[in-house]
């Protein structure tokens, strides 16, 4: 695609120059295919020699917008938003395209292309265009992500009662970033502010045409279109922030603001900054204060599991099953298994019969209607499920080290004086032999609930703590093996 900006003589001799060009090597210029632009014509008309001219090519004259790879300029906003909403159509069609595919995918695979929706074409237009002209595209993404989502975790009425609190406190966790708790399903609506500021700041650092410019003074007058385009990105920003901080605890200190006073000083205020990605940060910043008012929100909240739970997440890592690529049968989750796993990750109670909520193994009164995760932490599955749960990470964790072409020798005797030293794992890796020690807590348990909700990883630590006295054990007695032994206790948590 070649595009010629200046007055309509110059255009129109560019194309006669190019013509002539194509000529010598035998290509001619497919003038059907070729469009116009001309936004001025409200103010000064198109000289008739011009129209002549187009009209006897065949070029279409455009006056209000044109599409250009994808996005819509147009000679105002109301105009730019007017042709991207009438164009509604195709790019619903490119959506259907995507989400009809998606039927056919199971959850765990859903969510992840899901997750790198951010990197597609909806990314690149909200870059392009002001969040004010992209804002119904914005909505309807988001609105169509949760419907997908919420049919995973098992609310199909998700989006329709977003004001339950329930519902929208999951549409939070489901919108915000696996680092913080969430899954990584990004609000559109959230980034199109960020996304429009970046990019304008990147163009007009980066692009040869307004770099010199800038760097003396920004291109650009406090009552132009652009001006006005930057002061709104900044202002929905800023009200965003302001009302998420209502909600959080003033005595918390929260990060600084990023976003300048005005337009005037936007130039200058990121160039000083020298932020490495603009768009990540003011992302950051906002996704930041979401996260401080859920854990506001769930200290407030007596009795519930909701801070153990965020604390628990915000673990390293305790994501990363949300991100596993499922290429192997070991690495697949069935769609129950995704359902049940989603379900505790957002703290969602797990269906039980109201009429008999006593449990079924241990047969405490209620226990059912009390925590209804009450199978990950009732004492009668201590030498049953949890032991097996116990022995399938260890199995995980062999079944990786042989792939790594490690030896490994599974609960490995004669490792210490007495039978109960006896470690889980021992590998003989190139650097010397390991032995590992698993340990699965569940932070969520009635017992574990009070240390869970002081600090991520409380109780997978306190564990750790208490496996050190047969590991130092184990280190005296691996000493005579080698000096390059290392002894580890691996805690695994749910959630
Ligand atoms: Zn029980």
């Amino acid at each position: 695609m070649l595009n010629f900006t200046g007055s309509p003589e110059q255009c129109l001799a560019a194309l006669d120059h190019l013509r002539n060009s194509l000529r010598s090597i035998n290509l001619t210029v497919n003038t059907s295919k070729c469009t116009f632009t001309y936004f001025h014509s409200e103010t000064q008309a198109l000289d008739m020699s011009v129209v002549t001219q187009l009209e006897e090519q065949s070029i279409p004259i455009f006056t209000e917008s044109f599409e250009l790879i994808g996005a819509v300029i147009g000679k105002d906003n109301e105009a730019t938003k007017s042709a991207l909403d009438n164009s509604r159509a195709k790019w619903r069609l490119e959506q259907d395209a995507l989400f009809t595919r998606l039927e056919y995918l199971t959850s765990q695979t859903q969510k992840l292309v899901l997750q790198r929706l951010g990197a597609s074409a909806i990314n690149y237009r909200l870059r392009a265009m002001p969040p004010s002209v992209t804002e119904n595209l914005a909505r309807i993404t988001d609105d169509r992500v949760l419907v997908q989502a919420a049919g995973a975790i098992g609310i199909p009425n998700l989006l329709a009662e977003s004001n339950v609190p329930m519902h929208n406190r999951a549409i939070q966790e489901i919108q915000a970033p696996l680092s913080k708790g969430g899954f990584g399903l990004i609000s559109t609506q959230l980034i199109a502010p960020a996304a429009y500021l970046a990019s304008i700041h990147n163009s007009l650092t980066r692009a040869p045409t307004f770099t010199v410019a800038s760097l003396q003074s920004p291109r650009y007058d406090p009552g132009s279109l652009l001006a006005f385009n930057i002061n709104d990105s900044i202002t929905r920003i800023r009200s965003r922030e302001s009302s998420i901080s209502d909600s959080i605890d003033p005595t918390l200190t929260t990060p600084p603001s990023l976003l300048p006073h005005d337009p005037a000083t936007f130039f200058h205020h990121f160039a000083n900054l020298r932020l490495p990605n603009v768009q990540q940060a003011l992302s950051q910043r906002t996704q930041n204060l979401q996260l401080l008012a859920r854990l506001n929100a769930a200290k407030r909240s007596k009795g519930s599991q909701d801070q153990a739970r965020l604390l628990s997440l915000q673990a390293k890592h305790s994501s990363r099953w949300l991100q596993v690529v499922p290429t192997t049968t070991e690495s697949r989750l069935t769609d129950t298994q995704y359902y049940w796993a989603s379900r505790l990750r957002l703290g969602l109670n797990v269906p039980y019969s109201v009429d008999n909520s006593d449990c079924p193994s241990c047969g405490e009164t209620n226990a059912l209607c009390n925590d209804s995760w009450h199978a990950l932490s009732c004492l009668t599955h201590r030498s049953r499920e949890v032991t097996d749960r116990h022995n399938f990470v260890v199995d995980a964790i062999e079944r990786h080290y042989r792939m790594a072409g490690v030896r490994t020798w599974k609960e490995p005797t004669k490792q210490g004086k007495r039978d109960n030293s006896r470690p889980d794992l021992k590998a003989f890796e190139p650097v010397g032999t390991l032995l590992t020690d698993v340990s699965v807590t569940h932070p969520l348990a009635p017992s574990n609930l009070a240390k869970a909700s002081k600090s991520t990883l409380a109780c997978a630590e306190s564990r750790a703590q208490i496996k050190l006295p047969n590991t130092a054990r184990w280190q005296k007695t691996k000493m005579l093996l080698s000096s390059h032994s290392l002894v580890r206790p691996l805690e695994v948590f749910t959630n």
